[in-house]
């Protein structure tokens, strides 16, 4: 069976950024694999019940998921309000579902808090970029699921078969 692909919401056109915002990708990989019924689209942080819109929420300076998982981190939001269980429920719906439908593969957007799997910010709330992956990405890099950003289009074709 051809391996399905885990997708980030907001890539897929849906308005559920915390800025009530869509990000989407362009690619005809995308438009292949949709149709193809490859893709399962989630949004993690909508799927442990956070709104749209809500507050930016920043993962501490010098670190990253892996620390948030481990208990080693908390995710903030820009108010001080801490939502570390919502972060981490988010990821545990996010590897449940790739499980489910059989993904092996994961593209995510980066940058976020969840999804990210390059960068992320780095808890100033000033914009300010850290290497290192969201709660989400790096759960399901744990688990065995290859993640790639959005800016890795071309490598997830290569990887997944476009
Ligand atoms: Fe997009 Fe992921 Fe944030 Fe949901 S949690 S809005 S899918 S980046």
């Amino acid at each position: 069976m051809t391996a399905k692909i885990l997708v980030s919401a907001c890539l897929m056109g849906h308005a559920v950024r915390y800025d009530g915002q869509a990000k989407p990708l362009v690619h005809p990989a995308l438009d292949r694999w949709r149709k193809e019924g490859r893709l399962v689209t989630i949004c993690p942080e909508m799927s442990a019940g956070m709104p749209v819109p809500r507050l930016p929420a920043e993962i501490a300076k010098g670190k990253a998921g892996a620390d948030v998982l481990s208990g080693a981190a908390r995710v903030l939001e820009s108010q001080g309000g801490d939502v570390t269980d919502s972060f981490r429920q988010a990821a545990e719906n996010a590897l449940a579902l790739a499980r489910k439908t059989g993904c092996s593969y994961a593209l995510l957007i980066d940058g976020s808090p969840s999804c990210g799997s390059g960068f992320i910010y780095d808890g100033s709330f000033s914009r300010q970029r850290q290497p290192g992956a969201g709660v989400t990405a790096a759960l399901l890099k744990a688990n065995g699921i290859q993640v790639f950003s959005d800016r890795q289009i071309e490598e997830l074709v290569a990887a997944a078969g476009g």
